[in-house]
């Protein structure tokens, strides 16, 4: 039988408990392999934004451009599906990108009289979608006179790749005390909704059960 016919939507699937956050949802007559499956994609499989490649144009903090560009890496990014694509999926198929599939975001310090933290809100983005979550993630601290300029590229791309990429937090699957019946907790780093990661989950599970029948329908031939 395939996903599908277990979970249609999200209508489907009763919903628990649901935040801005967090979502607990009951999987009912989902077999243990396929509703496995949906928990880790929720975790790593589902693409969201993140810094991707650094360009350092300036630096005399103390933190390494590695580390600088590190740090720019994991400041979560609001991630908007509908509009962007993967770059293997991106009609644009170059390496530089283009604008369906990357977005800039640029971040110049000035420098201080005083020491200071900067912060993600000084990150500033070319497209208004793809921006931090939260405007008070810290990226490096600065003695007074020094500054850091970068610019940043942002992509697609999935927590099996690197860490940075990951949906959400914490996806775990619990029993509950009838057979068959699973809820599913799915917490977001707030590159998504908790919502969205569901329903791409499920989107997710069911195209690479169909890739997987495919191939081995090849192989039988
Ligand atoms: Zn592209």
């Amino acid at each position: 039988m395939d996903f599908e016919d277990f979970v249609q939507d999200l209508s489907s699937l009763e919903v628990i408990s649901k935040d801005n956050q967090k979502m607990a949802v009951k999987l009912k007559g989902v077999p243990l392999q396929y509703a496995n499956a949906l928990r880790r994609v929720c975790l790593n499989g589902v693409p969201v934004f993140a810094v991707d490649t650094v360009d350092i144009i300036e630096n005399t903090s103390v933190l390494a451009d590695e580390g600088l560009a590190h740090r720019l890496g994991l400041v979560p990014l609001k991630t908007d599906l509908s509009r962007f694509n993967e770059p293997s999926k991106c009609e644009c198929q170059s390496e530089a990108g283009c604008s369906n599939c990357k977005v800039m975001l640029v971040l110049d310090s000035g420098d201080s009289d005083v020491t200071r933290t900067v912060l993600s809100n000084e990150l500033s983005s070319e497209d208004d979608s793809i921006k931090p979550i939260s405007e008070k993630i810290p990226i490096v601290q600065l003695a007074p006179g020094q500054k850091i300029k970068v610019e940043c590229y942002a992509r697609l791309g999935r927590g099996t790749e690197h860490a940075k990429w990951n949906s959400a937090t914490i996806s775990t699957l619990t029993e509950t005390d009838k057979d068959d019946e699973r809820v599913l907790t799915v917490e977001s780093t707030g590159a998504l909704s908790p919502e969205q990661i569901i329903l791409a989950g499920v989107d997710e599970v069911s195209n690479k059960l169909g890739e997987f029948k495919e191939m081995v329908s090849q192989i039988q031939e």
